[in-house]
């Protein structure tokens, strides 16, 4: 099952991205919604090492470090790249990305990720679940910012559940 943690380049951190149908199916059930694109075992490999550089940068986000020299190269590198480009059909009114392809898919993500590290409040809401089955990364885009589970139903009600049964043993 996929999951997702309510951030581009966060949700693709905890994406499954072992084959190219892997990849695929993550690109078009992420937000980016990029369907029928074609992707190449080293493109597959690229992803993957954004994937990585996003994981490694949110880790040091999370525990207030600097991220590390050569995720931060990497993810500039891929956000240097063209990212998607939208097309709207004059005719049916119907959006879709015009002749996209992965290195496109990985700027935007890599975009994300720069936003996201580059922002003191945002690097704030970057947390790994205090589940400690868990500890999946993700990003707290609730007002007070002050959640602790990557997923309030998943994790969260896990944890009270633990709790209740602490209580009453
Ligand atoms: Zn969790």
């Amino acid at each position: 099952m996929m999951q997702f943690v309510g951030r581009l380049s966060l949700d693709l951190v905890s994406a499954e991205l072992r084959t190219v149908d892997h990849l695929k199916a993550w690109l078009a059930d992420s937000t980016l919604e990029v369907e029928g694109v074609s992707c190449s075992p080293r493109e597959l490999a690229a992803a993957r090492r954004v994937a990585k550089a996003v994981e490694a940068g949110a880790l040091a986000a999370a525990r207030s470090r600097r991220p590390p020299d050569d995720a931060v190269k990497l993810l500039n590198r891929a956000a240097a790249m063209p990212p998607l480009t939208p097309r709207l059909d004059p005719m049916t009114r119907d959006f879709s990305w015009q002749r996209p392809t992965v290195s496109a898919a990985m700027s935007e993500v890599a975009r994300d990720a720069l936003a996201m590290l580059g922002d003191p409040e945002q690097r704030r809401r970057v947390r790994t679940c205090a589940n400690p089955d868990c500890e999946r990364l993700f990003y707290d885009d609730s007002r007070p910012g002050r959640r602790r589970w990557c997923s309030p139903e998943r994790c969260g009600d896990q944890a009270r559940a633990r709790a209740y049964r602490a209580r009453h043993r």
